[in-house]
C-alpha cells in the first residue's frame, strides 16, 4: 500500500488544516527543533489506531488535541486524515474495491474517537486489522522513533521475535487467536451453563 497524503487539522502543533504529500521515492521532511517533524510521525502512527498515549508523547489520548497558544485558543477536536493509493490494489480483502482508501481518525474532547474508511464509519479495530494484515500500523517497525534504534539493539530475543513477526505479517492473525480464544471461552461457560440446566431437568 502507498500512503499519498496525511492530512492534520488541530493535530498537537498542527492547528490549521495541514496536508503532506508523499510523492514516489523518498521524502524528507526538514526543520529547526520544536518545528512539529515528530509529531508528523505520531499523526501517522495514530491514524493507523495507536491507543497507547505514551506514544504519543502524552498523558491522555487528547492530549493530542491543539492545546492552544499564546495568541490561538485550543481546539476541541484534532483530525488526521491518511489517504493511501490503491491502484495496485494491495489493500487487505474487505478494503480493496476502491482505487484509493481515506483513513480518517478524529478525536473529540470529552467524546472520544471515531474512525472512518472511505467516509464509511469503522471500529478502531477495523482500522488496526487493515495495516496489520498489510504489515504495517501503529507498532509497524517501519516507523522509527527516537531511540529506538539503541532499544532494538539492547532488546530481549522475545521483542526482537515480534518484529520479525510483524515484518512477516503475521500480529494480525495473533490478534485473531487472541479473539477466537475469548469467543471459545464463552462458548465453554455457556455449555457449562447448559449442563447444570439439564442436570437439574433431570
Ligand atoms: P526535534 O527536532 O527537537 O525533535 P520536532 O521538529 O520533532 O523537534 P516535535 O517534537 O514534533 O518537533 O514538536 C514539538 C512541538 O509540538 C512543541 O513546540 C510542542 O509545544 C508542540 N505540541 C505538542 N503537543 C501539542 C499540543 N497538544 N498543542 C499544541 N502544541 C503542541
Amino acid at each position: 500500500m502507498l500512503f499519498s497524503k496525511l492530512r492534520l487539522t488541530g493535530f498537537k502543533s498542527f492547528v490549521d488544516p495541514t496536508d503532506l504529500l508523499i510523492k514516489d521515492g523518498l521524502t524528507g521532511v526538514v526543520g529547526p527543533n520544536g518545528c512539529g517533524k515528530s509529531n508528523l510521525l505520531e499523526a501517522l502512527r495514530w491514524v493507523m489506531g495507536e491507543t497507547r498515549p505514551k506514544a504519543m508523547r502524552g498523558g491522555g489520548m487528547e492530549d493530542v488535541i491543539f492545546a492552544g497558544a499564546s495568541s490561538r485558543p485550543a481546539r476541541n477536536y484534532a483530525e488526521v486524515s491518511l489517504v493511501i493509493d490503491n491502484s495496485q490494489r494491495l489493500a487487505p480483502a474487505g478494503f480493496n474495491d476502491d482505487d484509493q482508501l481515506e483513513i480518517v481518525r478524529r478525536i473529540t474532547r470529552d467524546v472520544g474517537s471515531a474512525y472512518k474508511v472511505n467516509t464509511k464509519d469503522v471500529r478502531a479495530r477495523d482500522v488496526q486489522m487493515l495495516f496489520a494484515d498489510a504489515s504495517t500500523g501503529a507498532h509497524s517497525p517501519a516507523l522509527v522513533r527516537q531511540g529506538q534504534i539503541s532499544e532494538l539493539i539492547n532488546a530481549k530475543p522475545k521483542a526482537r521475535r515480534r518484529i520479525l513477526e510483524e515484518a512477516a505479517g503475521i500480529s494480525g492473525l495473533y490478534q485473531r487467536r487472541h479473539e477466537a480464544e475469548l469467543k471459545l471461552k464463552g462458548a465453554e461457560q455457556n455449555l457449562a451453563r447448559v449442563d447444570d440446566v439439564v442436570d437439574q431437568l433431570a
